[in-house]
């Protein structure tokens, strides 16, 4: 695995990481209060990458303040929705006009392919600004005829307002570190609302690139601040702070309660999008071509890295060993490498912490009765390589089974009818996603109906847009993230009565 020098190929991103990267509060780029820096890692090579300077309690204050002052007497609450659209709409331009740069810092950040940052992550963020800054204009209340039984032959005129909630937290993951930024921030700025983000650690950088983006397309100061850092320090100060209104959050269900806890000082509004271990279903009477590339996509998609990752795949008896052995050679097929390489198509996991964790996983499967039938192991001399695995021999009880893994993992289990399925299928605490891969359309639409995720996805897999909300059942979440929905996270409605 050849190591690739970011400077031979785009000089704009080598002098991006050339210099320690400051935060964003209020429309300035600061240090650390504490003068402090981290390093970001590129994963391929675990050399560090950039160095950034680490936010903590009293950076996230200032940022908070800022926050406060931009929502409460700033110029933003006075724009108009059509100029906050076009405010939205203009980083969006400016996104796409720096398309090369975020794929860069992606690939080197995350450890992501460059193919895939450029196709995917890139244009989806850009197209949620887009969809976003739509909604500036459309966000309207009702009016409302009154009987009111108490107060006989009296009229009123009745209306509701939808207003901004105000200063929002929000706390994103690395995995896809600028879409997630976009999925954050598109809907609080649609709403007016200020904004406070903290990138991952792992992740900072696209975030970071993203906020001079800002401060270009005019957004007024403090209305978004950008404070890297830890999540134990910067980001359990953002999500306990008694002047932040809602805190949004995407990352681990452990993590995700502890922000519930968190947030109980001052009640503030909590969302979270938060793990899964989705199940993916192949049926006998399925399209094998297009279930099997789809099953093996499920879970390499950003090697496995995705809280919807098609993690456990359940295949009717009898077409289960071609299935099986159909997606295992796709794993093998599946060229690793870092993530700037033309010819890679799975790069490393995003950190030694998660390839490790991985492994752990990988080992207990092992010690509890599965067989690898591809991969099963850390591949590569440097960087944090997992080979892509398929599981067999494995049962509903395992860890393997049961719990987020979130690396390039599969566990294959077969099932022989549809009542059999449905109760093992839905037999686990997330319900943030499944698939189906079926001909028959009554019972793709009745399994819809039985599987209890936020999305069910019908012969495809991973089909995200900003239209169609995402999110989870049971511990996989609260609330939803894009389309309609995505709104009332960060809206809250006032009731209007008057007697006339
Ligand atoms: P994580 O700890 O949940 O990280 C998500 C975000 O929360 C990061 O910005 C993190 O900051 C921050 N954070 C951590 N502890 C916090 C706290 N006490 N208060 C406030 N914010 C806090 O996830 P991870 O450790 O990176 O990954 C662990 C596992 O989480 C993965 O293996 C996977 O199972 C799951 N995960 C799920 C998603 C998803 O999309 N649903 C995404 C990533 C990970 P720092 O990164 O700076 O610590
Ligand atoms: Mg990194």
């Amino acid at each position: 695995m050849g190591t690739i020098s970011v400077a031979q190929v785009d000089p704009r991103v080598a002098s991006f990481l050339e210099k320690p990267r400051k935060m964003l509060i209020n429309g300035n780029w600061v240090d650390a209060v504490s003068g402090k820096t981290f390093p970001s890692y590129d994963p391929s090579t675990g050399e560090v990458l950039a160095t950034v300077a680490e936010g903590d309690r009293a950076d996230i204050d200032l940022a908070v303040k800022a926050a406060r002052q931009a929502f409460d007497s700033g110029p933003w609450r006075k724009m108009s929705a059509s100029e906050r659209g076009r405010l939205i709409w203009k980083l969006a331009d400016l996104i796409e006009a720096h398309a090369e740069e975020f794929a860069y810092l992606e690939s080197l950040d995350n450890g992501k392919p460059l193919t895939v940052a450029r196709a995917a992550d890139v244009p989806l963020a850009v197209d949620l600004f887009r969809y976003m800054a739509g909604w500036t204009t459309k966000l309207e209340g009702n009016t409302i005829p009154l009987s009111v039984p108490y107060t006989p032959g009296a009229k009123y005129f009745s209306y509701t307002l939808r207003e901004p909630v105000g200063v929002v937290g929000q706390i994103i993951p690395w995995n896809f570190p600028l879409l997630m930024a976009a999925w954050k921030l598109g809907p609080a700025l649609a709403s007016g609302c200020t904004v406070v983000l903290k990138p991952a650690e792992q992740t900072p950088l696209s975030a970071l690139k993203l906020g001079e983006l800002i401060i270009e397309a005019g957004f007024p100061e403090g209305v978004v601040n950008i404070v890297p850092g830890y999540g134990e320090t910067a980001g359990a100060a953002l999500a306990a702070h008694n002047d932040v209104d809602k805190v949004a959050f995407t990352g681990s269900t452990e993590v995700g309660k502890l922000i519930v806890h968190a947030a109980t000082g001052n009640l503030k509004r909590v969302s979270l999008e938060l793990g899964g271990k989705s199940p993916n279903v192949v049926f006998k009477d399925a399209d094998m071509d297009v279930a099997i590339s789809g099953a093996a996509s499920s879970i390499f998609f950003n090697h496995g890295q995705c809280c919807c990752a098609g993690s456990r795949l359940y295949v009717e008896k009898a077409v289960f060993d071609q299935v099986v052995e159909g997606v295992a050679e796709k794993a093998k097929k599946i060229r690793v490498g870092p993530g700037l390489d033309a010819n890679t198509q799975m790069g490393p996991l995003v950190s030694v912490e998660q390839m490790d964790r991985v492994c752990r996983y990988l080992e207990s499967g092992f010690s509890q009765g599965a067989k690898a039938i591809a991969g099963g192991h850390k591949t590569g001399e440097k960087g944090y390589f997992v080979e892509p695995t398929v599981l067999v021999d494995t049962n509903d009880q395992m860890k393997v089974v049961q719990e987020e893994i979130f690396g390039p993992v599969v566990a294959a289990m077969p099932f022989t009818d549809p009542e059999e399925l449905v109760p093992r299928a839905n037999d686990n605490v997330y319900g943030l996603a499944a698939g189906v891969w079926t001909r028959d359309i009554s019972k793709a639409h009745r399994m819809a109906e039985q599987l209890q995720a936020g999305t069910v996805w019908i012969n495809c897999y991973n089909i995200f847009d900003a239209a169609l909300p995402f999110g989870g059942y049971k511990q996989s979440g609260w609330g939803r993230e894009m389309g309609h929905d995505v709104l009332n996270n960060y809206t809250q409605t006032k009731a209007v009565c008057a007697r006339i």
